[in-house]
């Protein structure tokens, strides 16, 4: 049996044709018709956000525009610069959105749920304006304190929670905060619409922003004149049908997924209890929606991750130390960055799938617990 990094939840070719037929012999097939104004609806009623959500073809884009437009509404223009905090514990396509609107991260540590540690930063400079923390793998930092600490040093936030479709903070989405966040619904996460992206924000003049940007930053559609130098970023209509029957069955999805967590806690926790490996720490004010399970070994990964594609069970070694990647490396400042270093080389993620047999579920915990008993043969062997 084999088990892949991710199994992406689809709908059946069925359940979309119709509409996409329509689509084709109309020729709407894009800019903001149908479909995807139907996908900001049912996102806005699932959400129930002040505004409505804005869709983008990606996640990587929809967070390009939504710092665009958060730069704009600082009144900084394209070519000013500043800092934002950020963890380096991500994936790059964080950075590359800050850096490609000319801003500059300080990286920054996380702390064991693998999220930004709040109780660690510092507003150390006059030129840090933003702060972004990442939803990694579903888990989501303490909001309340994200909050305090935002108004107190006069931050803007913007979450990159591409991988915490779903997660909430006391029972709240992101946005009940009052924070901007960008959502990925590219095909490897947990809600999908192939490719896909969508901000929610709760600044009706930063929403305006995001409205034009995607259209190339358009005003007006006779001249096609711009006030901001907006990038196309609009989503296809085969996609938004693809997320609309996705997102019918989000509650599904979502339950599906928190049953296998579940099972995984609870096996990894008995291995955590013999000081094998640690889990993902995710505080009880945070429901976590778990894109993959990150485990983390007492000693370098590679060793596992071989054994595990041996036994045809797909892992990734992911998330990844951005402040080390070639092109960041020594370009940007960082902050104490004790636990990222000293975590880096040991995270393994393991696949969570929304469809996931007892018979997969198993194969996995077996792969691992022979990993385990003959590492601890190999040590006896030493000894
Ligand atoms: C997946 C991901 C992105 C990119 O989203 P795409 O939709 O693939 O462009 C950005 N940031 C994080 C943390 C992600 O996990």
């Amino acid at each position: 049996m084999q088990i892949n990094i991710v199994k992406p939840f689809m709908p059946n070719l069925e359940e979309i044709q119709d509409d996409f037929a329509r689509c084709l012999s109309s020729g709407l097939v894009t800019n903001n018709s149908k479909h995807v104004q139907d996908l900001e609806e049912s996102l806005w009623r699932y959400f129930g956000s002040a505004i409505k959500p804005c869709v983008n073809c990606n996640g990587e884009l929809a967070l390009f525009n939504l710092i665009q437009a958060w730069k704009a509404k600082l009144g900084a223009g394209p070519h000013d610069s500043f800092e934002v905090l950020v963890p380096s514990f991500t994936f790059s396509g964080t950075i590359n959105a800050l850096v490609t609107n000319n801003l500059r991260p300080v990286f920054c540590d996380i702390d064991d749920g693998f999220v930004l540690d709040l109780n660690k930063i510092e507003i150390d400079s006059p030129s840090i304006k933003m702060i972004m923390p990442v939803g990694a793998y579903g888990n989501l930092c303490d909001l309340e304190q994200l909050g305090e600490i935002a108004a107190r040093s006069n931050l803007a936030v913007l979450l990159d929670n591409a991988p915490a479709f779903g997660a909430r903070f006391k029972g709240k989405h992101p946005h009940e905060f009052g924070f901007s966040e960008m959502l990925s619904f590219h095909a490897t996460k947990i809600y999908n619409s192939m490719e896909g992206g969508a901000t929610i924000v709760n600044d009706p003049q930063v929403a305006d922003y995001l409205l034009r940007l995607r259209d190339f930053g358009q005003y007006e559609k006779v001249r096609g004149d711009v006030d901001l130098p907006g990038l196309n970023s609009k989503m296809t209509e085969v996609c938004a049908l693809v997320g609309l029957r996705n997102l019918e069955k989000i509650e599904f999805i979502l339950a599906s997924r928190a049953r296998n967590a579940a099972r995984y806690v609870e096996f990894f926790g008995a291995l955590e209890a013999k000081g094998l490996l640690r889990q993902m720490k995710v505080s009880p004010s945070v429901n976590c929606t778990y894109l993959y399970f990150p485990i983390t070994l007492n000693e370098e990964a590679t060793p596992f991750v071989t054994h595990m594609q041996e036994s045809g069970v797909a892992v990734r070694r992911y998330y990844t130390a951005t402040h080390d990647l070639k092109y960041y490396r020594d370009r940007y400042r960082s902050q104490d960055l004790t636990m990222t270093n000293a975590i880096r080389d040991r995270v393994v993620a393991l696949p969570v799938h929304t469809v996931m047999s007892d018979e997969e579920i198993e194969t996995l915990f077996d792969a691992v617990l022979k990993y385990f008993s003959s590492a601890s043969s190999r040590r006896g062997s030493i000894q």
